[in-house]
């Protein structure tokens, strides 16, 4: 495994604070190392430690509800970053970094990459400490390179599943972008954001990755949902339950326009949005709409029920006014 975690910045927390109960959570692939973790800690600072092994998608992912269940005085996220308010609700932010060399992708990648006057640069946490070098790498080949700001949670360069600031302000300035890493969940996102032909360069596989043929997929499943919600007349607002990704404000914004186009509204609140869950209340919903995670509906998950996310319900009322909604997913965030 090649993942680095800097264990170091927990045993410093650790002693400033002086906490009797850590709760660590980390997403799936880093899990065990989460536990032994936590198990070390536990057998050195004589505290209890509690690892959540529910699923953590993302930095949204805080454990907001079980800080105050279990009493603990300190979460320990590991794998998700926040370049700003590192300490979020007794949340303390561990970055994991991924070692893996990205220059050997990067040297196959070259005449790929030359067709392109200028091209724009991007990864995900784990890689961001490979941006520069990588940039270093592109420009002392002739190849012009543009690494966007960052903003508010995110650095330079970074992007998550749903928020791409630093891709969509530079879009205009570049002429293709290529993204650092194995996720293709990004690069498609990244894609569907910008509208630019985007390249995943995976040092695993090492392989370059044109991912068009899944943004498009992606494109018109999300789409099409927007198409078929277009005569429904009775809505179900999601609020999601998780700390990072609760928006009450946009959720009761949302049913105050609806209503006001005379649709019936109903609110609910879930913390994981399953499709059984949704099942339940299939009768009297002709579509929902979560304001959780925009990808669980725009490409991340297949629902029996319609499903719609913020950008799509916004798209749906542009419909409504006979606007043009091709463009509804291009944007700096999907929240
Ligand atoms: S895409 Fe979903 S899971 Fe990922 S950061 Fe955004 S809200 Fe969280």
């Amino acid at each position: 495994l090649t993942i680095q975690i800097d264990e170091q910045k927990i045993i410093v927390k650790i002693k400033n604070l002086s906490p009797k109960r850590v709760l660590f959570s980390a997403p799936d692939g880093l899990l065990l190392k989460a536990y032994e973790i936590a198990n070390k800690i536990k057998k050195k600072y004589y505290i209890e430690t509690f690892v959540s092994v529910d699923p953590c998608y993302g930095a949204c992912d805080t454990l907001s509800y079980e800080i105050e269940k279990l009493d603990v005085d300190l979460v320990v996220h590991i794998g998700h970053n926040r370049s700003k308010n590192r300490i979020f609700k007794k949340t303390l932010f561990i970055e994991a970094f991924d070692d893996i060399s990205f220059y050997e992708i990067l040297n196959d990648a070259l005449s790929l990459i030359k067709k392109y006057k200028k091209i724009g640069l991007c990864t995900i946490s784990q890689h961001l400490h490979e941006l520069i070098p990588s940039k270093d790498f592109l420009e002392n080949h002739d190849i012009k390179v543009l690494i966007g700001r960052g903003n508010g949670l995110l650095e330079d360069g970074q992007i998550l599943g749903c928020e791409f600031y630093s891709v969509y302000n530079i879009r205009d300035k570049v002429d293709a972008f290529v993204i650092l890493g194995q996720s293709n969940f990004h690069a498609i996102g990244l894609e569907l954001a910008t509208g630019k032909s985007t390249f995943q360069l995976d040092p695993y596989m090492k392989k370059i990755i044109s991912v068009s043929q899944h943004t498009e997929k992606s494109f018109k499943k999300a789409f099409l949902s927007i198409i078929k919600a277009r005569d429904a007349e009775r809505f179900g607002i999601i609020i999601g339950l998780k700390e990072g990704q609760m928006n009450v404000k946009k959720a009761l914004n949302i049913k105050k326009k609806l209503e006001d186009c005379g649709k019936e509204v109903g609110i609910i609140v879930m913390r994981e949005i399953f499709d059984d869950r949704l099942a339940l209340l299939k009768k009297n919903i002709d579509v929902f709409i979560q304001t959780a995670c925009p990808r669980i509906s725009i490409d991340g998950c297949t629902f029996s029920s319609l499903v719609l996310s913020i950008p799509q319900i916004e798209a749906l009322f542009k419909l409504w006014k006979g606007e043009n909604i091709e463009n509804f997913l291009r944007k700096t965030s999907w929240h």
